[in-house]
């Protein structure tokens, strides 16, 4: 596994192995790798034989009073997770490589973006949608695979790709989770041993919402309020949304249907956490919690 930094280097090292017929396959990070980031680059493997990863603390899509500073990293430590997951580029490109001057042209959704994580994160979307334009056009990938985890994210990016006429084929891996049904991600190391019981709250409210649509529960209030209650019942949980939307343009339902993703949103401490859940399909951590006792 190769180390570069600038996007000559990466140009260079893809043009290579494409020259060599190899199909080229993308997972944009921020690093702090866990299984969530490693199962997308098995996945990526399945349509991919020449695999870059990008690690990448974008600072565009930190708002002015988010973590950007305290965001964990640990370049060492990751090098080792994704050599061993067999990536065979890793691009880590610092601030200026990527935006050496102030940007004359982003990307900012005109749509989609105005709900969910966007009511409290303005301007995050677009920081993301350009800098995923940004990686996309660098590494030109075949194929790149992004996470269920960040759902209206990857709405988002498709729909980007889509409009845009980007080339290649945007993929989504399953959410991977800790046995206890914690949806992993960066942003766990922030949590101590309290906070991280009560953040059990997030996926515990979205089995339970599994639970009644498998039983014939189709009243998105009725799930809404099975979710909140949950949460609500963990202390300490500050609810930033719960809600039912329909997967493609993420419109909020009445009635839920197989399309329908449960997404919440909360603070715990003052730890941000997101998750979600297809009604009908959950992942298989949280299919494993709905099982019947
Ligand atoms: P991040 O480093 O948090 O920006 O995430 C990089 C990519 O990994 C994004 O496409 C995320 O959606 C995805 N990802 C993060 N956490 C998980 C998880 N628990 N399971 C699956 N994918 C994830």
């Amino acid at each position: 596994m190769k180390l570069v930094r600038t996007i000559p280097e990466v140009r260079a090292e893809v043009g290579r192995a494409r020259g060599d017929g190899r199909r080229i396959g993308l997972v944009p990070t921020m690093g702090f790798l866990h299984e969530g980031h490693l199962s997308l680059v098995d996945r990526c493997r399945d349509s991919a034989d020449f695999i870059v990863m990008s690690i990448f603390v974008n600072p565009l899509q930190f708002g002015p009073s988010e973590d950007l500073d305290e965001y964990p990293r640990d370049l060492e430590r990751d090098l080792a997770f994704a050599e061993e997951r067999g990536v065979d580029l890793v691009f880590a490109p610092d601030d200026r490589e990527l935006y050496p001057t102030e940007p004359t042209a982003v990307v900012t959704p005109k749509r989609l973006a105005d709900r969910l994580c966007g009511l409290s994160r303005p301007g995050h979307f677009e920081g993301v949608l350009t800098v995923v334009a940004k990686l996309l056009g660098i590494v030109q990938p075949d194929v790149s695979v992004f996470g269920q985890k960040d759902f209206q994210q990857a709405v988002l990016i498709r729909r980007m790709a889509e409009d845009l006429n980007i080339p290649g084929a945007i993929e989504v891996g399953p959410t991977v989770r800790e046995a206890d049904g914690l949806a992993m991600s960066s942003r766990n190391a922030y949590l101590s041993a309290e906070e991280r019981e009560r953040a059990l709250s997030l996926s515990r409210g979205l089995v339970a919402a599994v639970r009644a649509y498998r039983e014939g529960e189709r009243d998105v209030r009725q799930l809404e309020t099975q979710i909140r209650e949950r949460m609500e019942a963990a202390g300490g949980v500050a609810v930033e949304y719960v809600s039912i939307v329909s997967a493609d343009d993420l419109e909020p339902l009445s009635r839920a249907t197989d399309d329908a993703v449960a997404a919440v949103a909360a603070r715990v401490g003052s730890t941000r956490l997101i998750d979600n859940t297809y009604l009908a399909r959950p992942d298989a951590g949280l299919a494993r919690l709905a099982e019947p006792d």
